[in-house]
């Protein structure tokens, strides 16, 4: 039996340790207790984070003066930390442990949100790998050395005289370095066994069994170290998955985590009636992103498409205005030109539209999906056409269609390059510019029908306004009423035994 002031002892010793620096292996998952709020709360704000992280490393070349102030502002702006403070500096916000321990908590909840598919781990592998990065570069060379001590690479920095005596031997081997740099920067001395890939392409002096390697590669070794160990742990993490979704608080909170998107609310229909059914043409040509223009064009084409597509279309048009009479009358006209009767449209068809408008069923009002939605769940097959072309075309089919668009050969390029990257939402965002001929879209997309309001308000002349960062994250939908859930869950680190 363990006693609740024992436990909680424990717990403050281990959380002093885990929380000396504002950077961290994640070795040990945590082991409070936290409330669901806490939970998620915690979890949208590291996925925000993430986000940004990878729109900057498109956008700016990582680690660049531009890219560090804007990751900077974030780091402030979501309250994580990034490098090492003054505690003795009087601070507003969060404590500096405060932000640690966020930081700790809501990397293991999205390593349980992310393990579940090799997308997804991959996304987050990539993501964290550069938020590592950019804090292991923010801190000072005692930290550093701390930092790898506390972590069992027993790497030490060289010192002066050292330095002095090496100098030839440092500079002949060591790519980008000069008899000038060698002072300035920290040397560290590795056993070679350690750095195989540095000896094998001959970058770092060898002596005695230990290579001198300066620092811009020695955080090479890190982060390789880092990526490795993260990957290890999210397929064991994997393992426990069967328990996350057993439980029926969680599993609803990791799945929206998977799929998330954290900006406004499209369930909430502020322009119904305003859209007419025959704009509906001309605004595809023009407003609709590339996953709608698909859809519409086969359902004009084939006067039909499959429950995947109706589905996806089908809200999303519910998002951007259509009432259920003009749903009901815009899905009816165009089926029947094809190989559905009326009748049977309305016995078969007329139903789930209704449903997806909460007049059926269980009266739930659905949500247009969101990108992350569109591209993780429900791969469309043979004769589908739901899906985003951006992540589920193939290059060659999405370069013809894209030429179709009247994309510019560069611009095509661009694109196929980020989607390259798997960075598909950006493809459609520079997509986005080229199409409507601006420099900078000037938001970060994460939404079909957010492409479809800027859009709108790039083409009526509208005032772009600065971007939107939304004020409260879209929570997702409580566990079921019925069943009385405790609101905290304790002993986080059940999940992750084996990790
Ligand atoms: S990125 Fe989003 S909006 Fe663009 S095509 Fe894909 S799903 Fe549609």
């Amino acid at each position: 039996m363990q006693f609740p002031s024992r436990r909680k002892r424990l717990i403050n010793n281990a959380q002093e340790e885990m929380y000396g620096q504002p950077i961290q292996f994640y070795g040990q998952p945590p082991i409070e207790n936290i409330s669901l709020s806490e939970f998620e709360t915690f979890a949208v704000e590291r996925l925000k984070l993430l986000k940004t992280i990878e729109n900057l490393g498109v956008s700016y070349v990582k680690q660049s003066e531009h890219y560090a102030r804007k990751l900077e502002s974030e780091f402030k702006n979501l309250h994580f930390p990034y490098r090492e403070v003054d505690d003795r500096k009087v601070q507003t916000g969060p404590s500096e442990f405060e932000k640690r321990r966020k930081d700790h908590i809501s990397h293991f909840i999205l390593r349980l949100a992310y393990c579940q598919t090799e997308d997804l781990r991959r996304w987050f592998i990539q993501q964290e790998v550069d938020l590592f990065r950019f804090r292991f570069n923010e801190l000072g060379s005692k930290q550093k050395l701390e930092f790898l001590h506390r972590n069992n690479l027993q790497y030490d920095t060289i010192n002066v005289e050292e330095k002095k005596t090496l100098l030839d031997k440092l500079v002949s081997s060591s790519y980008a370095v000069s008899g000038i740099t060698v002072e300035e920067q920290d040397f560290y001395k590795v056993p070679f066994q350690d750095a195989l890939d540095l000896v094998r392409t001959r970058k770092v002096y060898l002596k005695a069994g230990y290579v001198y390697i300066p620092h811009q590669d020695i955080i090479t070794i890190v982060i390789n170290d880092f990526r490795t160990r993260l990957s290890k742990a999210l397929a064991l993490t994997a393992r426990s998955l069967p328990i996350v979704h057993s439980d029926e608080r969680l599993q609803p909170l990791l799945n929206h985590l998977s799929h998330a998107y954290v900006g406004q609310d499209y369930s909430i229909q502020k322009n119904v009636g305003k859209i007419s059914l025959e704009q509906i043409d001309s605004l595809s040509g023009k407003s609709f992103p590339l996953c709608m223009k698909q859809l519409h064009q086969s359902l004009r084409e084939n006067h039909h498409l499959r429950h995947g597509g109706r589905m996806q279309y089908g809200l999303f048009l519910k998002g951007i205005g259509l009432s259920l009479e003009q749903a009901l009358q815009f899905w009816r006209s165009e089926f029947i030109r094809g190989k559905v009767d009326a009748d049977k449209f309305d016995k078969q068809y007329a139903y789930s539209i209704r449903h997806m408008f909460g007049k059926e069923g269980r009266r739930a009002d659905y949500t247009p999906y969101s990108c992350m939605k569109v591209i993780l769940s429900n791969m469309p097959s043979q004769g589908d056409y739901h899906g985003c072309p951006f992540r589920h075309s193939d290059p060659e089919l999405l370069k013809q269609k894209l030429q179709v668009y009247k994309v510019s050969p560069s611009g095509i390029n661009q694109i196929l390059e980020l989607v390259k990257g798997m960075h598909y939402q950006l493809a459609c965002q520079k997509y986005f510019e080229l199409t409507h001929n601006v420099e900078d879209a000037n938001f970060s997309l994460n939404h079909p029908n957010q492409y479809f309001v800027e859009s709108q308000r790039l083409l009526s002349g509208g005032v772009r306004e600065p971007k939107r960062e939304p004020e409260t994250p879209h929570k997702t939908k409580a566990p079921s009423a019925a069943v009385e859930v405790p609101e905290v869950i304790e002993d986080l680190d059940s999940f992750f035994q084996d990790a």
